[in-house]
């Protein structure tokens, strides 16, 4: 995948610049220790054929939330930082797009706090992320990090790590991607994406605490309330989702998608048939503000 070439234009620190002309400190603490956070957001070309960020408010609120957990300087203005996007997506000539803020840390090779941040955000074009295949997941012995020794709702570099060695190490063995345990044993999240299962026409999945909060976690919420459709969020163990009816990984790359099996259990119920695959619609309707269709979907849920 090629993320820039000779006339991509990035946002940094204020300014817009070619991105083969952009340089960060080789000696950022952000780049030995992890200590960064970012975002991944997605604008998509909407029915009027304009590209509209998708809960840009969100994302950029969750930045700052993730910078201010973990101590880092956050001068940056949300106005700003979204007009600086719509920007760049016009700068790129991009309608369908995946963006990338990401805030990292000066120099510094101790572990004192710093009195700057600096800001960089990053656009191209949006590649399938794991596919539109059903998935075939694999238990993880790796575990989400410890929330008592991590800010595990912040969306920091350094956490990637766990998500990097437990998605490798599914592929490696065949699988599509990875499903991790939380420190306690109960089902938490995937490397990049949130969990939900149905069951006999109603939803459940892992509530917050051990997981990263998604924004397309919330927004499956929101379609689910107003579908009135039942969601629990409890903690969920590896046995209950292996006689779920259906299960899916939500997320800002993901979007909505269901699996095929977990391990060796495979999941029979046809997807299309599911009302999680009428959720998998309705979402992807609503991120193109197509509410026709959104609506359409909503009148099938019986
Ligand atoms: N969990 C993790 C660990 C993630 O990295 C992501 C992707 N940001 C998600 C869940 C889904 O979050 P969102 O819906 O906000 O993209």
């Amino acid at each position: 995948m090629q993320y820039f070439n000779e006339d991509t234009i990035i946002y940094h620190n204020g300014a817009f610049a070619k991105a083969i002309d952009s340089k960060i400190d080789l000696f950022s603490q952000s780049l030995h220790y992890g200590y960064s956070v970012f975002e991944g957001i997605r604008a998509y070309s909407n029915v009027d054929s304009k590209s509209k960020i998708f809960k840009a408010d969100e994302h950029f609120e969750r930045l700052k939330n993730s910078a201010l957990a973990i101590n880092m300087p956050y001068p940056f203005n949300k106005t700003e930082l979204i007009e600086a996007t719509y920007k760049l997506l016009e700068m790129n000539a991009l309608g369908d797009a995946y963006i990338r803020p990401l805030v990292y840390a000066p120099a510094n090779m101790t572990y004192a706090l710093n009195t700057e941040s600096f800001i960089t955000i990053q656009v191209w074009p949006m590649q399938p992320f794991l596919g539109d295949k059903l998935l075939r997941i694999h238990s993880s012995s790796f575990q989400r990090p410890n929330p008592n020794g991590f800010k595990i709702h912040a969306k920091a570099g350094g956490h990637y790590v766990n998500s990097i060695i437990a998605s490798q190490d599914a592929k490696m063995k065949g699988f599509d991607e990875a499903l991790l345990q939380d420190m306690n044993g109960y089902v938490a999240e995937g490397p990049g994406a949130n969990v939900f299962m149905e069951k006999d026409g109603k939803f459940f999945t892992p509530s917050l605490g051990h997981i990263l909060p998604g924004i397309t976690r919330a927004t499956v919420l929101e379609i689910m309330k107003d579908f009135d459709l039942s969601c629990e969020e409890k903690k969920i163990t590896h046995d209950e989702l292996k006689i779920a009816d259906h299960v899916f990984f939500c997320g800002t790359a993901v979007e909505v998608l269901g699996w095929q099996s977990l391990d060796d259990h495979m999941y029979e119920k046809p997807w299309a048939e599911s009302i999680s695959n009428k959720i998998e619609k309705a979402y992807k309707a609503l991120v193109r503000e197509d509410f026709a269709t959104y609506n359409h979907i909503k009148s099938t849920i019986k």
